[in-house]
């Protein structure tokens, strides 16, 4: 995997390494009732039928509303146990600004696995110096380090699947105890999966409800809210790199390949399992 411009870390493999060939990932997506666990003590919403009309007649009704009406429909119905979880990608770049503007204090954190690129953190501090918002970085409860000499070496090179699970999945469900509902920075043009996403849907994997303005969003607007109101965003973007997640499963595409092409190039899969049912 080349990552010529593109700051890491921790160590990562040679630039000049040969592509890995496509691989099965090992683990399952993990079931629902494997996360449900974590908030057991502090039991969430609960998807009554009631509820789930509600979150379906609204979901239609927010349709062909803006995305920042969307956000204000979650505010008022949710706050303040609203929360959104962001990798400072374009999309959520987006929605922090206009969160900055509807609800700043919301609170909103980032998944830190410890893979994370340098320029996806330091956007994190141009969050903080331009909208005043202090991103909480929720980090598992292993170091990198002590994570992958539990497990004889980098997890991520052998079962990307556990590897998400442990160091994403857990910890959105750990960090999103106590809420009732998050936002996601998804689109659904991005895949089929996030195609069938609602606006406001119940989110059965984390038990939250679960909020998606961007979703009738184009990338094309995405950026034109960027260029025109001078959001910060990561630099990696104009490097060949339309989506950054964690280094090691991260490459810049090439020119006409699918804007996620880059994530997890090598193996099967497409999605960390946050965004999938
Ligand atoms: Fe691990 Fe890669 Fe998933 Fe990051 S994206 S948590 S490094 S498998």
């Amino acid at each position: 995997m080349g990552l010529p411009h593109a700051s890491r870390r921790s160590s990562m493999p040679s630039a000049t390494a040969p592509p890995l060939p496509v691989l099965q990932v090992r683990s399952p997506e993990p079931q629902a009732e494997q996360l449900r666990g974590a908030l057991a003590a502090d039991p969430p919403l609960e998807p009554t039928e009631a509820l789930l009309a509600e979150l379906k007649q609204q979901s239609e009704q927010l349709e062909s509303a803006s995305p920042q009406e969307i956000l204000q429909y979650a505010v008022e119905r949710f706050a303040p146990r609203f929360t959104m979880a962001t990798a400072f990608g374009p999309e959520g770049m987006t929605l922090i600004h206009m969160l900055a503007e509807i609800a700043p204090q919301t609170p909103i954190f980032n998944l830190d696995t410890g893979y994370q690129f340098a320029e996806t953190l330091e956007l994190r501090e141009r969050v903080k110096q331009r909208y005043g918002i202090e991103v909480e970085l929720k980090r598992p409860e292993t170091t990198v380090e002590e994570y992958e000499a539990l497990h004889g070496g980098p997890v991520y090179k052998t079962d990307p699947n556990r590897c998400c699970f442990d160091r994403k999945l857990r910890v959105l469900h750990e960090s999103a105890r106590g809420m009732h509902a998050w936002a996601s920075a998804i689109r659904r043009d991005q895949s089929e999966d996030r195609g069938r996403a609602a606006i406001v849907g119940w989110d059965a994997k984390f038990q939250l409800v679960k909020i998606s303005p961007l979703a009738n969003w184009t990338k094309k607007q995405v950026w034109k809210l960027i260029t025109d109101h001078d959001i910060p965003y990561n630099p990696l973007h104009d490097k060949g790199y339309p989506s950054v997640g964690c280094w090691p499963c991260t490459r810049a595409v090439q020119l006409g390949e699918d804007e996620r092409a880059g994530r997890w190039s090598g193996f099967e899969k497409k999605e960390c399992g946050l965004h999938t049912a």
